[in-house]
């Protein structure tokens, strides 16, 4: 199996495990989620695939309207678990996103990504609160947990697949929270990351594997912001390459699973699901 674990807004700083480190310097100014993404899977700039602002929002562009391919649509038997930081993934036969938020639809290869970010986690329990709210920082760490241990239990099934990407947005989050980012909360975020990964490593014991941000955090008068170097590691890299750009992660990341990206696609536009009726349907709201 081939491991991604995608780290929203992780600094080149973090600690991972053997493997190369790379600083990625990304071109957005500011460096945007979306874009960066879109850009990691599919290897061409937001100007090419048209994603230039949030772009992983429902009222943004996503992954549907992408004129080029990125990952999802070239890989086969891939499960992508949270997260894939985009707002919707291709469906596929034997592929899919699970996300963790409640869904009419059930089974691997049919679950959808659709909410920018989980408000409901699993079984229905709310763990994801208003910033406001005393226990937000602690509902971060519940439910990022929960996943976690979500994905060790059904090692299994997951086994199964060849390549998983494994999605965390505590870094973000956790960036986005601080007044400034040496504090204590988004430390601990850095901690549940590197944690995160040691983690994954130990139990799906890939062949091979990427780690990879979209950009990471500076300090900024007021308040911390994403900051253009990101990172990039992987298993088994001799070269090491300083100031990589974004678009050398998407290099990095297809030469690893063998694949290329990028090329003009045509899409038929879908029409949206009433997430909102989907999620009242089922009790959640
Ligand atoms: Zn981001
Ligand atoms: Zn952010």
């Amino acid at each position: 199996m081939k491991l991604i674990i995608g780290l929203d807004g992780a600094n080149p700083d973090l600690k991972l495990p053997e493997g190369t480190r790379w600083e990625s310097e990304s071109f957005g100014d500011p460096p945007h989620t979306g874009p960066n993404w879109l850009s990691i899977y599919t290897g061409v700039s937001p100007e090419v695939h048209g994603v230039t602002d949030g772009g992983w929002l429902l009222e943004h562009k996503g992954y549907s309207s992408l004129p080029v391919t990125g990952i999802f649509d070239v890989l086969e038997n891939w499960v992508s678990l949270w997260m894939p930081m985009t707002s919707e993934v291709p469906e596929k036969p034997g592929c899919g996103c699970l996300r963790g938020f409640p869904t009419t639809r059930g089974g691997w290869g049919i679950y959808r990504c659709s909410l920018p970010v989980d408000s409901v986690g699993l079984n229905g329990a709310k763990w994801h609160l208003k910033r406001s709210d005393p226990e937000w920082q602690e509902s971060l760490f519940q439910l990022e947990k929960a996943h976690l241990e979500w994905a060790v239990t059904h090692y299994g099934a997951l086994s199964q697949i060849d390549t998983l990407f494994y999605g965390s947005t505590i870094l973000d989050r956790a960036g986005h929270g601080s007044k400034v980012l040496d504090c204590e909360f988004y430390h601990r975020a850095e901690r549940f990351a590197e944690s995160l990964v040691d983690r994954l490593l130990d139990h799906f014991q890939p062949d091979d594997w990427l780690v990879c941000s979209d950009h990471g955090f500076e300090d900024a008068p007021g308040c911390p912001r994403h900051s253009k170097v990101g990172l990039c590691a992987m298993k088994g890299r001799q070269q090491v390459l300083s100031k990589m750009s974004i678009i050398g992660t998407n290099q990095a990341l297809c030469d690893m699973l063998g694949i290329e990206t990028g090329k003009p696609i045509e899409r038929t536009p879908e029409e949206p699901e009433n997430i909102k009726s989907q999620l009242e349907s089922l009790g959640y709201l």
